[in-house]
């Protein structure tokens, strides 16, 4: 199976074979400014599973909790966040559930963070929680 992410403008498209090898939901600040939202939702792909099939990406790099740097692509038209490259997992590529506009898209299996989430958001039992992001919880393959 091949999904497509495509940013709001629709110039930026990424393909992304197969299925996720993780679908993470963060609740932290960084992810609720990056996104203007209450929280992201990441499908992590192996590198090789994903292809850029259109547009041009702008990127941001910043330092993360776990001391390695995560880089975000984003289109420079719209400033939808697209996908991101976390240094601490090079062979997995990050990116943004919602912009794949299917709801039928694999529900997230943690939500990291629950320290930095708004209290009435409640989510199913299912996700398993972290009060923040435990490195064993990191995708290992
Ligand atoms: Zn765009
Ligand atoms: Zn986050």
């Amino acid at each position: 199976m091949e999904r497509l992410a495509t940013c709001h403008c629709g110039q930026l498209r990424l393909a992304c074979l197969g299925e996720p090898a993780k679908v993470s939901l963060c609740h932290c600040f960084d992810c609720q400014r990056r996104t203007g939202s209450l929280f992201s939702v990441a499908a992590f792909f192996a590198r090789s599973q994903t292809r850029l099939i259109a547009g041009t990406a702008q990127s941001y790099t910043r330092p993360s909790a776990s001391g390695f740097a995560v880089s975000f692509h984003f289109c420079p038209e719209c400033g939808s966040s697209l996908w991101w490259e976390p240094e601490r997992m090079p062979h997995l590529v990050g990116v943004a559930a919602g912009a794949f506009a299917d709801p039928g898209f694999p529900m997230p299996e943690q939500a990291v963070w629950a320290d930095d989430a708004h209290p009435w958001l409640a989510l199913p039992a299912e996700i398993a929680a972290h009060a923040r992001n435990p490195v064993k919880a990191a995708p290992s393959d």
